[in-house]
């Protein structure tokens, strides 16, 4: 059997061979994304890096010669499903004879170190989020110390530089990273510790990948990063410019058609050009992911948010003040250490006074190293789960509600796939709500003026309008 260092040999060998015919030999590249759209930029970013390795995109592990986990640690038994996974993975890589990279890159193994080799042997190379553009390096490296390797530094700026200028951005909605990294230290969160301090983009690097993504076709970009609101990287006039500032300035290329951000924090709400670039620059959708966590001022301090229920209240009448039409979606976690029924009730309470378009919720699950983790009034397992229903119980009828408002309304949708009926479509709408129509036309990658005439949980229905 070929063993972990011959196989690294191998695959980096013939990565970049030509065949007798002067060919390129390209080698199957399949990369697993877990969790937030940071993930799926840095997997876009990975795979990019790869390319010029002689790498190409694969749909299996089982077609694999390399195979990437870009990990999340956000979620409960995170690190549990990673290993369950490599598990998995260690029985192909034995029946191809050991000829398979493995990497495992992004919170988790930034979180858990050695571990993962200790606990997956069949792992070859373990990276953080801020060290993957090493990854080209980190492979060399193995095959020359013949072991495994590991790379846990914090670079941002480093990241980003190496990045650029060659990052294929692609597709017709694209996410591109603006920020990183967060300051807040929300008592239940390990971004802090795994993505590190909190680091913006210099203006000018981002705006130039934006032109690049708008250039190879994407008409939507959405800024991505832990906390985008708290977004101040280096301005062209060489101060620091906020994201509404950033928004507007990125705005201004012809061809981009909707801008969006996520994820942005309560706290930092206090950037007045945000706001009027939501009432004046139409690109802008009027949609906003803006998570409260709890409705209870009592968990809003224990978990250290910062903000409260008044404060959070009035963040979103100044949004609805620059634009009447604005909406919103959220997180919660229920069942955080402390919580009692009432403190609960005050969630419920909130999702009823905002109305949700759309929410994602989730039982509180302990982060190994936070400040929560350790509290020993933690509430039981059976009340987290009767919580968790009567909570997505109201999120789904008020998402139900908002999708039924849009009955008899026309939205731009900018379409992105076939139906799965015949003659099909499929897009979204300013506020992200899926939307099906009938077409002889295919307008995928185009944005069209659709009236909408039925709303499901889940999706609208509509026709096409103009052309
Ligand atoms: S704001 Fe809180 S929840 Fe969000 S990334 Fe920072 S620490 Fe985590």
């Amino acid at each position: 059997m070929t063993n972990k260092v011959d196989a690294m040999e191998e695959i980096e060998n013939n990565a970049m061979i030509l065949s007798p015919k002067g060919e390129m030999i390209t080698r199957g590249l399949y990369i697993k994304t877990y969790g937030c759209q940071m993930n799926v930029y840095d997997s876009a970013k990975m795979s990019d890096l790869l390319r010029p390795h002689g790498f190409t995109s694969v749909q299996s592990v089982d077609e694999a010669d390399m195979v990437i986990l870009n990990t999340c640690n956000v979620r409960e038994k995170a690190a549990e499903k990673v290993y369950s996974e490599l598990g998995r993975i260690a029985q192909i890589k034995r029946s191809k004879a050991g000829n398979m990279v493995v990497v495992v890159a992004g919170c988790v193994a930034q979180a858990e170190g050695e571990e993962v080799v200790r606990r997956a042997p069949c792992v070859d190379v373990i990276v953080g989020p801020q060290s993957y553009h090493n990854l080209p390096e980190l492979l060399e490296q193995a095959k020359r110390k013949k072991s495994w390797v590991l790379d846990l530094s914090f670079q941002e700026n480093a990241k980003f530089d190496k990045l650029l200028p060659d990052s294929g951005v692609q597709g017709v909605s694209a996410h591109i990273s603006v920020q990183e990294g967060c300051d807040k230290f929300c008592h239940f969160c390990s971004v802090p510790y795994t993505r590190g301090a909190e680091y913006s983009r210099p203006v000018s690097q981002i705006y130039r990948e934006v032109a690049q993504a708008v250039a190879m076709g994407a008409k939507e970009i959405t800024l991505v990063g832990q906390n985008v609101s708290a977004y101040h990287g280096d301005g062209n006039d060489g101060k620091p410019w906020s994201l509404g500032l950033l928004i507007k300035h990125i705005a201004k290329i012809s061809d981009l058609q909707r801008l969006r951000y996520t994820t942005s924090h309560p706290r930092d709400m206090d950037d007045d050009e945000l706001f009027d670039a939501h009432a004046n620059e139409p690109k802008l959708m009027p949609f906003v992911h803006l998570p409260i966590q709890s409705g209870s001022n009592r968990m809003l301090k224990a978990m250290n948010r910062k903000h409260t229920w008044e404060s959070y209240v009035e963040v979103i009448e100044k949004f609805t003040d620059a634009r009447k039409d604005i909406a919103l979606s959220s997180d919660f976690i229920v069942g955080y250490p402390g919580e009692t029924d009432q403190d609960f009730r005050y969630t419920l309470a909130i999702v009823n006074a905002v109305g949700y378009a759309q929410a994602y919720s989730f039982k509180y699950s302990p982060r190994p190293g936070t400040p929560a983790s350790s509290l020993e009034n933690q509430v039981s397992e059976e009340v987290k789960t009767d919580r968790l229903l009567v909570l997505q119980d109201l999120i789904r009828l008020k998402q139900l509600e908002f999708n039924r408002k849009s009955i008899g309304q026309e939205y731009d949708v900018l379409f992105d796939k076939a139906g799965k009926g015949d003659g099909q479509l499929m897009g979204k709408s300013p506020y992200l709500q899926s939307v099906v129509v009938n077409s002889d036309t295919n307008m995928i990658n185009q944005i069209a003026k659709v009236k909408i005439y039925e709303a499901g949980q889940n999706s609208l229905k509509g026709e096409i309008t103009n052309m």
